[in-house]
């Protein structure tokens, strides 16, 4: 992960920002590895979970986690204004860039999730201008995240049947174990399957016989929904459909995959593959 700016470097600005009334600030990159920093090319933001960090010289970004519990209940307020709505015609169409040229807050957004630009490559997410969103692919579907106030959040476009991948849900299979996790939002199952998961995102928490039947392929089943009521009913609905057809565990977090250290991932996903 050569663009990642680490918590400890972070940690070193923690002070300036915690002294001011802004949340955000720039500063210069204290050992940019670009060269000497003198016109304050590093980008901090406070926000409500952590600083993010971006250094417009050499590149790297990164997120220090200050909250240990992000406030459950303020993130779903802040999400209830307009949560993911569907649209009919495709909203994204025109040119959309890669990593490289993507703004800063969509930038930050996806490094804050231990995701680089590699991933970004990998799993086919681009940034479209004109709507001012992150387009988050999936075989069937395409969600775009909103930035710079663009509401609702998410938008959700289902592609038409004949521009359908072989899949009816997201899923990112890479074979070798018979384990298979099951979650609700892109960026979850894109960081799951980095740590080497075999991964099927409800992008909700509606459990159709589709995901029934592609996870009754696997032996083991992992169910990883939000700690919300939505995701608690959803659980159990999964649970009682799948028990009797495979090993059924419910993975029961405060944090949501995408949420979760990359290497506290890992260690899971590794559990739960042997
Ligand atoms: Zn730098």
């Amino acid at each position: 992960m050569k663009s990642l700016l680490s918590s400890s470097e972070i940690a070193k600005y923690k002070e300036t920002l915690s002294g001011l009334a802004m949340s955000q600030i720039k500063t210069n990159h204290l050992d940019c590895p670009a060269g000497t920093d003198t016109k304050q090319r590093l980008y901090l933001k406070q926000t409500h979970e952590g600083i993010l960090a971006y250094c417009h010289h050499c590149g790297k970004g990164g997120f220090l986690r200050t909250s240990r519990e992000p406030s459950r209940l303020e993130t779903l307020l802040a999400e209830k204004v307009g949560e993911a709505s569907k649209v009919k015609g495709n909203p994204f169409v025109g040119p959309t860039t890669q990593f490289k040229e993507w703004p800063t807050e969509p930038k930050l957004w996806w490094l804050s999730h231990e995701l680089n630009e590699e991933d970004a490559n990998t799993y086919g997410v681009t940034w479209h201008p004109d709507s001012h969103r992150l387009l988050l692919p999936s075989c069937i579907l395409v969600q775009g995240r909103g930035f710079y106030g663009r509401l609702p959040k998410y938008l959700t476009y289902h592609k038409p049947l004949e521009e359908r991948g072989p899949y009816i849900s997201v899923s990112l299979f890479d074979g070798g174990s018979t384990c298979v996790f099951v979650v609700e939002d892109l960026v979850s199952a894109y960081k799951i399957h980095k740590c080497g998961g075999n991964v099927l995102s409800l992008t909700g928490t509606k459990f159709t016989d589709a995901h029934l039947n592609m996870c009754a392929i696997f032996e083991r089943v992992v169910l990883w929904t939000d700690d919300d009521p939505a995701g608690i009913v959803g659980s159990a609905a999964m649970y009682k459909a799948l028990s009797g057809l495979c090993e059924v565990i419910t993975f029961r977090s405060t944090l949501e995959p995408k949420e979760t250290e990359l290497e506290t991932l890992k260690t899971i996903v590794e559990r739960y593959n042997a």
